[in-house]
């Protein structure tokens, strides 16, 4: 249909060229607008014409304004976003600091923990750290600012407590605490973890809840990792025993991204483009649960 409307168009523009003066008595011509709709269009051959009938037309500016480059969406212009990537590469090393007991809000627990592993020896610190800066680039290229609790993953700690406030003290719009479990080695896929209201907490639970909802979004829509089969019930569960969820005061959830000792995730889990798909998902959580938080 195109082509033989340009054929049209072509044949038309012949005339034009040839007979200044038909042309002129031809454009009041219903037959012909739909030819020179057409032949407006930018792609056409057409459309570059010195015809007089074509400069004309008001529509010919259109195609200049379109070659304009745009700007890159910055959708969180304006925004602080808070992750917590759990553990860190060097707690091992330290254990008399990583197991001094704190006080999470509930009840004691330890400062932090080594974490888990995969069974070939990835360490779940280093998974962690991998996901949140790829999710700090995507989230900065948006136009974020982003505050990590920790900013490399050869450290010791900081504690669970400390992590919460220094995400609590950035006012961030919305956090996330990024983790992988280490599950029973027939366990597949993800947890999205959901504080409980405790005192500190209280006016972040409907909001932390809606972020949840978004985060298991999508990580079904964009990544190709289930949701637990083991642990929550649909992907969610709801945890009252966690620092980074009892003393929040910023919308947060902690997800448990898949199970580091099932053989399945474990491949996945160590792949660095499974961690940017990760990343990417959760860049799109934050992006729409902060459109409408
Ligand atoms: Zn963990």
């Amino acid at each position: 249909m195109a082509g033989t409307l340009l054929v049209i168009v072509g044949a038309v523009l012949a005339v034009v060229h040839l007979r200044p003066a038909a042309s002129q008595a031809a454009t009041g011509s219903p037959s012909r607008r739909p030819a020179q709709a057409v032949g407006a269009r930018p792609s056409s051959p057409a459309a570059h014409s010195d015809s007089p009938r074509a400069t004309a037309d008001p529509r010919r500016s259109t195609p200049a304004r379109r070659t304009r480059p745009s700007r890159p969406a910055r959708p969180l212009a304006g925004k602080v976003i808070g992750i917590d990537p759990g553990h860190n590469g060097g707690n091992a090393a330290d254990p008399s600091y990583i197991n001094h007991l704190i006080w999470n809000g509930r009840e004691s627990e330890t400062c932090d923990t080594t974490g888990t592993e995969t069974n070939g020896g990835y360490t779940e610190a280093r998974f962690n750290f991998n996901v949140a800066t790829y999710l700090r680039a995507d989230l900065r290229r948006a136009g974020a600012r982003v505050v990590l609790t920790r900013t490399s993953n050869d450290g010791v700690g900081p504690c669970v407590t400390r992590r919460a406030r220094i995400l609590d003290a950035a006012h961030a719009g919305v956090a996330i605490d990024i983790h992988a479990d280490g599950g029973p080695p027939g366990g597949r896929g993800f947890t999205v973890l959901e504080p409980v209201a405790d005192g500190p907490n209280n006016t972040v639970i409907g909001s932390s809840t809606r972020f949840g909802s978004d985060v298991r979004a999508a990580m079904l829509s964009d990544t190709s990792m289930p949701v637990s089969t083991y642990d929550g019930h649909g992907g969610v569960q709801p945890r009252d025993d966690l620092a980074g969820l009892n003393l929040t005061t910023v919308p947060k959830v902690l997800i448990e991204c898949g199970n580091m000792r099932n053989a399945v995730d474990a491949q996945m889990l160590t792949s660095a483009w499974f961690q940017r798909r990760l990343a990417a998902a959760f860049t799109a959580a934050i992006t729409r649960f902060l459109a409408h938080p």
